[in-house]
């Protein structure tokens, strides 16, 4: 039955299969594996159960479902493996005989399935997530209150513009996403006025849409095409490069030409569209006017995007803006690059999970005792917040940009103590 199923997906997963030697030396760096110990929980198990199943050795049974439904799809495995195997692509070839074989195993409750729709309707989204803040109250399951406390932050406005340091020149297009822009609209405030203070012509396509992020990991291809093409269609009549501040935003962004394989025109679009995506740091790093930022003698540490660090390959550049604030102490953790559990909507469905990947990360974020925990993405975001309060850590969870922008303020405000740009 399933090699009756070929297509693109299943052909490209055969012969990542076939690269895959076995050794295992994505299984460290594998945040499920390290939890579990289990074969079944590591890259290489899913990939030689899709193997076996691709190859009608084996059943796609409920084993696969388990093995392939916990795996976060961080694709560290990925970066970790010397024979450059795409995993996620023998992932998606696994789900989609599942989609054949048993129906319904992407099956969505009704909070990632609310939450898909809001996607495509931010106000209510935003509207939604103010509602949230109250849930401990609401007669909800235990799993679904342990998560309000995710949503309690306070959006900072950027009250000043940006001073007009330089004629801004280089035109550069601001993709906003749905989930950033609806709860952390001022690390999106921030981060324009910090591109544009360092030179960059920011603009911005009001016919912007969701990326599809969500819709493609639940299944939803076609739903994930149509907003791609939205997408393409909104940017591709200017030139320049695209940014955001979300890495799975990015990372998807990145990916439109996987969605299509099997249509030549669009996979063109798509791939010249995807050439032009980075994140916003890229810009900040090579900027036509390089900015000088000031801390506040604090501690703080970075909870990396592992969509950033694997998919768009842009991992170390939240470090080296860091690196560029005078005055305060970044402290890197061991497992700073690692996911923290948010992986999408992988937090809701599932909570036993996502709160142990969580509660290692917090036993090192408590051991550097920071006053702020920086991330790069909303998901990232939400998942450090619930982790600071379940811990009882006293430190803001906060964007990297707007920590960046107060930083840049503070330089603009202290000129006679010689911070010159790097
Ligand atoms: S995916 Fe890469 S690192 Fe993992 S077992 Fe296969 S070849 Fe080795
Ligand atoms: S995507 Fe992440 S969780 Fe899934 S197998 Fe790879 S490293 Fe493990």
């Amino acid at each position: 039955m399933v090699r009756a199923m070929a297509n693109v997906w299943i052909e490209k997963a055969l012969a990542e299969i076939n690269h895959c030697n076995k050794c295992g030396f994505c299984l460290p760096a594998c945040p499920t594996y390290r939890l579990t110990g289990n074969e079944v929980d590591s890259p290489r198990g899913r990939i030689a159960l899709v193997e076996g199943v691709l190859k009608d050795e084996i059943s796609a049974d409920d084993g696969l479902v388990a093995s392939l439904s916990y795996c976060l799809g961080c694709r560290a495995c990925e970066t970790a493996c010397p024979s450059g195997v795409q995993y996620h692509r023998v992932l998606e070839a696994g789900k989609k005989v599942l989609d054949q074989t048993k129906p319904g195993h992407r099956q969505l409750t009704w909070v990632p399935r609310t939450l898909l729709r809001l996607t495509h309707q931010p106000r209510r989204l935003r509207r939604v997530a103010r509602w949230g803040k109250r849930a401990t109250r609401w007669p909800l399951p235990s799993h679904l209150k342990m998560l309000a406390p995710m949503l309690d932050y306070r959006a900072e406005p950027v009250a000043a513009p940006p001073p007009a340091l330089t004629s801004p020149s280089e035109p550069v297009l601001f993709f906003h996403g749905c989930v950033q822009e609806a709860l952390f609209h001022d690390a999106n405030q921030a981060a324009k006025a910090l591109l544009t203070a360092a030179g960059y012509r920011v603009q911005q396509r009001p016919e912007e849409t969701c990326c599809g992020a969500l819709a493609w990991h639940a299944g939803r291809e076609e739903e994930a095409r149509t907003l791609a093409r939205r997408n393409i269609e909104a940017f591709e009549r200017d030139e320049g490069p695209i940014v955001n501040t979300a890495g799975g935003c990015g990372a998807m962004l990145k990916s439109y030409p996987e969605l299509f394989e099997e249509d030549p025109a669009w996979r063109e679009r798509a791939e010249r569209f995807s050439e032009r995506v980075s994140d916003w740091l890229s810009l900040m790093e090579n900027s036509p006017r390089p900015l000088a930022f000031q801390g506040a003698g604090e501690r703080v540490v970075l909870q990396n995007s592992c969509h950033l660090v694997n998919v768009e390959g842009g991992g170390q550049r939240p470090a080296e803006m860091l690196s560029r604030v005078v005055g305060d102490t970044f402290l890197p953790l061991e497992g700073q690059d690692r996911c923290c559990g948010s992986a999408g909507i992988y937090n809701i469905q599932h909570p036993d999970w996502a709160l142990k990947l969580l509660d290692r990360k917090m036993e090192e974020v408590k051991g550097a005792r920071p006053v702020r925990v920086l991330v790069v993405n909303p998901g990232c975001q939400l998942q450090m917040t619930l982790g600071v309060r379940r811990h009882q850590v006293d430190a803001e969870v906060e964007h990297l940009a707007r920590y960046l922008y107060r930083a840049f303020l503070r330089a603009q405000r202290q000129p006679e103590s010689g911070h010159e740009a790097g």
